[in-house]
C-alpha cells in the first residue's frame, strides 16, 4: 500500500523538490499531499509533476501559521492517515538585530518553530495511537551552529532542534521515528529572497561599523558562499527520500559533506570557543584565506561530483 506523506511549503524550493521526487517514485510507494499556503502558487509544482496529480500527488492548502488550516487539511485526507510528515515550510531573516522589528522576528519564530509545533499537535496524537509514523523536519546546519547576522533564524532552528530532541525520547516509546534533515546552503528562492531583503534593509538603526560589516563583509560574501558550497533542492530531496526509506532512520542527517568540517568544530570543543574563533577569523581576519578556502572547496566539490557521477555509471 502507498504511504501517505504530508509535506508543507511545496510551492518552491526543497518542499517542491521532495514532493516531486516522492510522487515520481518508480515503485509508487508514496501518496504525496503537497501543501502550500497559497494555492495560486502551484504552477512550478505542476510543471515538475503535473502527470502525477490525482495518482501519487494531491495539492492542498495549508498555512503552518494557522491551526484551522492545518486541521482542515488533515481532515480532508482519507481517515486522516498521515504516515510520514515532512515539516519543511520556513523563512529566513538576516541583518543586524537593531534593524529588525520584534514583529519580523516573531514572524520567523512563528513560521519556523511554532509552525512545526502546530503540525505536531494535529498529527502526533494519531501517530501515537497507531504506534507508527515518521516525522521528518527540514532543519538546517544553523540548527547546530549560529552564523554572523543570522541570529534570529539560527534561534528558530535551535528551537526546532531542542524541541525535537526532547520529543524524540517520547517518540521512541511509541515506536515513532523523528529525523532532522540539516542542509547547508541550498540554492532556492529562500536564498534570493533573503539576499534581496538584506540589500533593501534600512540600516539607519545600526551604528556605522555594524552597517558596514553587514554590507561589505556579509552581503559581499553571501553569493560566493552559495555558489561554492550550495546544493540544489533536488539533491536535498534525494537525501530526504533516502532517510524516509531507511529502516532505521537517523535522528540527524546533514546533507552537505562540504559543510560537516564546520559543524564538527562545535563538537570538538566543549567550551564552544573553537567554532566562534574560526568563524571570526574567516570573516574578519583572513579575507584572502577565506577566498582561498572557497576555491579549495570548489575543487573538492568538482572532484566529489565527478566520483559521484562515476559511481552512478557503475550501479
Ligand atoms: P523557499 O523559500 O523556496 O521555500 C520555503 C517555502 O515555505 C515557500 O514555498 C514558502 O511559501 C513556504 N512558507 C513560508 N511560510 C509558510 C506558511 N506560513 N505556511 C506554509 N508555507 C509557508 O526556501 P527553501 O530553501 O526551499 O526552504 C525550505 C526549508 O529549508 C526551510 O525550512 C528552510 O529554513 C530550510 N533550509 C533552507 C536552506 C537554504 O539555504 N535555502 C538551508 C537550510 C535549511
Amino acid at each position: 500500500a502507498m504511504k501517505n506523506v504530508l509535506i508543507t511549503g511545496c510551492s518552491s524550493g526543497i518542499g517542491l523538490a521532495i514532493a516531486a521526487r516522492l510522487a515520481k517514485d518508480d515503485q509508487k510507494r508514496f501518496k504525496v499531499y503537497a501543501t502550500m499556503r497559497n494555492l495560486a502558487k502551484q504552477d512550478d509544482l505542476l510543471k515538475a509533476a503535473e502527470e502525477h496529480v490525482g495518482k501519487t500527488l494531491e495539492i492542498k492548502q495549508l498555512d503552518v501559521c494557522s491551526e484551522e488550516s492545518i486541521r482542515n487539511c488533515v481532515n480532508s485526507i482519507p481517515d486522516r492517515r498521515v504516515e510520514i510528515l515532512v515539516s519543511n515550510a520556513g523563512m529566513g531573516l538576516i541583518g543586524p538585530i537593531e534593524c529588525q522589528t520584534i514583529e519580523e522576528m516573531q514572524n520567523v519564530m512563528d513560521t519556523n518553530f511554532f509552525g512545526l509545533v502546530r503540525l505536531l499537535k494535529e498529527i502526533l496524537p494519531d501517530m501515537k495511537k497507531k504506534k507508527s509514523g515518521h516525522i521528518v523536519i527540514i532543519s538546517s546546519v544553523m540548527g547546530i551552529q549560529g552564523i554572523l547576522f543570522n541570529d534570529v533564524y539560527a534561534a528558530s532552528k535551535f528551537a526546532v532542534e531542542g524541541f525535537c530532541e526532547s520529543l524524540a525520547i517520547q517518540a521512541l516509546k511509541f515506536k515513532l521515528h523523528l529525523s532532522l534533515i540539516e542542509p547547508g546552503p541550498v540554492i532556492t528562492e529562500f536564498e534570493r529572497k533573503v539576499y534581496e531583503d538584506g540589500m533593501k534593509m534600512d540600516l539607519s538603526g545600526a551604528d556605522k561599523e555594524t552597517a558596514e560589516m553587514f554590507t561589505n563583509v556579509y552581503l559581499k560574501n553571501y553569493k560566493s558562499i552559495f555558489q561554492s558550497l550550495g546544493q540544489t533542492a533536488e539533491d536535498v530531496a534525494e537525501h530526504t527520500m533516502k532517510i524516509i526509506l531507511s529502516d532505521n532512520p537517523p535522528f540527524r542527517h546533514q546533507t552537505n559533506t562540504l559543510y560537516t568540517p564546520m559543524t564538527t568544530l562545535k563538537y570538538a570543543d566543549p567550551n564552544g570557543d573553537l567554532p566562534i574563533d574560526t568563524f571570526y577569523k574567516m570573516v574578519f581576519q583572513h579575507d584572502k584565506i577565506f577566498n582561498a578556502s572557497l576555491n579549495f572547496i570548489k575543487l573538492l566539490r568538482w572532484r566529489s561530483k565527478k566520483s559521484f557521477d562515476l559511481g552512478k555509471n557503475h550501479s
